[in-house]
């Protein structure tokens, strides 16, 4: 885990979605190329930096329900992004400070940030994997992972606005199944996930651009997405647009009135029985 091994396997040649994502939210870990694919995404669907931001206020409200109302002590949290404070274990610890959080992302920009990631609060633990979410089993038998998550204790695994990026093909309802059949009676898995649903024409603008960059994308309807929680039992609101799932477990809510089109982001808690 060396700056230099990093550096190495950073490709500027083409934008990266954690790095257009970056610049959403307003960050500073990102490149020209990804700047341009991102301004030309907020040029076709402006309502991106609200999404982006309401996706990670989701992630924030799901942390603090599942840690404050469903007994979670553990995440798996895959596609992290770059760090961008408050991060999940930040958000965890907060409400408990022995929680244990294994990060995962494939892109060796966020590997270089992972040492933000791994302050833990002394009586908990974090840890970062760079790990590819399309091989599960080299996930789950990392010793890394096996050294912060009791795999016999419920996790919560959280996959914010990553299964967008894994198509059909890639079967990502197998690979979401893997992952739950790994955990305990007692898990959690938290999902967001861009939606065409609202406005079908700004969203096959932004697919052709991921796609043309070459980024594969497949926005989800749904229906497509409530497939993700199949054997398992939704927490209430059931599957919502981001910003209406527990908007009372926010902290700042923002003043002005957000549609359901300028989100775009499908959102849902469920608890293995
Ligand atoms: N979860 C964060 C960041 C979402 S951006 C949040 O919601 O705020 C999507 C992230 O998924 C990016 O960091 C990208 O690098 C990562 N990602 C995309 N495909 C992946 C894959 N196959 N395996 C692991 N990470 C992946």
């Amino acid at each position: 885990m060396t700056g230099s091994h990093a550096a190495r396997d950073i490709d500027t040649s083409k934008p990266h979605s954690a790095r257009m994502y970056d610049y959403y939210l307003g960050g500073k870990d990102h490149f020209d190329v990804d700047r341009h694919a991102a301004e030309r995404v907020a040029l076709a669907y402006p309502g991106i930096f609200v999404c982006a931001r309401e996706n990670r206020a989701f992630m924030h409200r799901a942390t603090r329900v599942l840690a404050r109302e469903h007994g979670i002590r553990q995440w798996l949290d895959i596609g992290t992004g770059i760090p961008t404070e408050p991060n999940l274990h930040q958000v965890a610890q907060a409400i408990v400070p022995q929680a244990r959080v294994v990060y995962a992302d494939n892109d060796p920009l966020v590997l270089k940030y992972a040492e933000t990631l791994m302050r833990s609060a002394p009586e908990g633990r974090t840890t970062y994997i760079e790990a590819d979410a399309n091989e599960p089993d080299a996930l789950l038998n990392a010793p890394e992972l096996s050294e912060v998550l009791d795999l016999t204790q419920p996790v919560a695994l959280s996959l914010n606005a990553l299964l967008h990026f894994i198509t059909d093909a890639q079967d990502p309802y197998g690979l979401v199944g893997r992952l739950m059949g790994a955990l305990p009676s007692g898990s959690a898995l938290a999902i967001s996930h861009c939606t065409p649903d609202f406005d079908p024409a700004t969203w096959a603008k932004v697919t052709q651009i991921y796609t043309s960059g070459g980024t594969p994308v497949q926005f989800r309807s749904k229906d497509d997405f409530a497939r993700f929680f199949e054997g398992l039992d939704l927490l209430e609101p059931g599957i919502s647009v981001g910003h209406r799932w527990r908007p009372e477990a926010g902290e700042n809510r923002p003043e002005e009135e957000i549609t359901d089109a300028t989100v775009s982001l499908w959102a849902g808690v469920a608890i293995k029985p």
